[in-house]
């Protein structure tokens, strides 16, 4: 496959950039700004120096050993992303979006955010870098993710409450949108995932590229050629997008997306799109596959992780699908429960709810192969952030 998007942003027939047209100017300036800092030694540098001290780049690649002798079958590997300050892959794309913001001369940063990670990543960023810092977050996101809300504001970050709509991350997403509208000379929209207008999808999978050349050149170093699959989960599709950009090119190595099964097939019960029966739509500026009733209404979603629980997926995603490159899997809100608990008990390694679901398929995968293989899965979150939601769930259950 050729390198993708093309010039309008478009991979396949997927992604462009379906904006207001006061945003067509501002969408051009930051595609030219992030190409000439891509191509800039400084500032790869700059930002390359950050990852390393600042976000504890590059993350283990480790043998989950007992994992792998529980589950039988094929070698399982963990990318380690929970172990990134602030305990996902989410500060890779946000560091690099505010250092991108700060060399445009743009004085103030605005992101939107669902279960607030990446609110959390992208205040993490501005406090380091000196930028004013404004979050847009569901009433109703508000009220479920207190921590989050803290510790955003602690590192000086305004948190605004969106009350429209269903008070949650599509809600938050118009709103950062309208900000951006509006202040768009001082201001720099940071987009959480590989979602939104050209040049958004190509340039926050470019900064969580990292993680797949990490992946590929420690797995070679242990003297493995290459692994026979690669998991990851697929909420909007970064850390996914982030891990598979270093492998597309390898057609032998099977690219594995694992989409939110939720509590199961039925419209509202899950957040998989492309096993779900989504339909080409636009969504927040992107032609994408999008979960929609007959009159093109979003329909609502379900995961028991926030991070997975999204209408629309990446529009590179739908284009890997199209080409059959990527095969995309569901696992449900069970299954993701059970995959929690098992690295946990095996590993001594509590990972994201939607981590887990990755986990879980890379198990699955496994158990159907042979011992001389491997699959790495990307652990892109540590489960810290749903201690409580874990406890609520299970003790509602007994
Ligand atoms: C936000 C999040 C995700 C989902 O987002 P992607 O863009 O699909 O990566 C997955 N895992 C964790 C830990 C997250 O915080």
């Amino acid at each position: 496959m050729k390198k993708l998007p093309d010039r309008r942003g478009y991979f396949g027939d997927w992604g462009g950039a379906f904006v207001p047209e006061t945003l067509m100017g501002p969408l051009g300036e930051l595609e030219s700004s992030y190409r000439r800092a891509s191509r800039d030694r400084g500032f790869r540098t700059r930002l390359g120096l950050l990852l390393e001290r600042y976000v504890g780049r590059p993350t283990p690649l480790f043998e989950a050993r007992r994992l792998t002798a529980r589950v039988g079958g094929a070698r399982l590997w963990l990318k380690r992303e929970d172990l990134c300050h602030t305990g996902a892959h989410k500060i890779n794309n946000a560091l690099g979006q505010a250092l991108l913001a700060r060399e445009m001369g743009k004085a103030r940063v605005i992101a939107e955010t669902g279960a607030g990670q990446h609110g959390v990543a992208t205040a993490t960023a501005a406090a380091l870098l000196g930028l004013e810092c404004t979050v847009y977050m569901g009433a109703e996101d508000i009220r479920r993710q207190r921590p989050n809300v803290v510790r955003m504001r602690l590192m000086g970050a305004e948190v605004v409450a969106v009350e429209g709509g269903s008070r949650t991350l599509k809600d938050a997403i118009n709103e950062a949108l309208r900000d951006w509208v509006t202040n768009v000379r001082t201001t720099h929209y940071v987009l959480g995932s590989v979602l939104g207008p050209h040049p958004y999808p190509m340039m926050v999978r470019d900064f969580q590229a990292v993680i797949g050349r990490e992946a590929i050149a420690q797995f070679r170093r242990i003297g493995r050629g290459l692994p026979e699959a690669v998991v990851a989960c697929v909420g909007g599709g970064s850390n996914a997008a982030g891990i598979f950009t270093a492998f597309v090119r390898y057609p032998r190595v099977r690219l594995v997306g694992v989409e939110a099964g939720g509590r199961g097939p039925g419209p509202g019960d899950h957040a998989a799109r492309f096993a779900g029966g989504a339909a080409p739509g636009v969504l927040h500026g992107t032609r994408t596959m999008i979960l929609q009733d007959a009159d093109g209404q979003v329909e609502p979603t379900h995961s028991v992780s926030a991070g997975l629980d999204y209408p629309a997926v990446g529009p590179e995603h739908a284009n890997w699908r199209d080409h059959g490159r990527v095969s995309y899997t569901t696992v449900d809100d069970g299954a993701a429960l059970e995959a929690f608990h098992l690295l946990a008990e095996t590993e001594g390694i509590i990972p994201a709810l939607e981590s887990a679901h990755a986990i879980a398929e890379a198990a699955r995968l496994a158990s159907g192969m042979g011992p001389g293989e491997s699959v790495v899965v990307n652990l892109s979150g540590r489960g810290d952030k749903d201690l409580d939601e874990v406890v609520r769930l299970e003790e509602g259950s007994r």
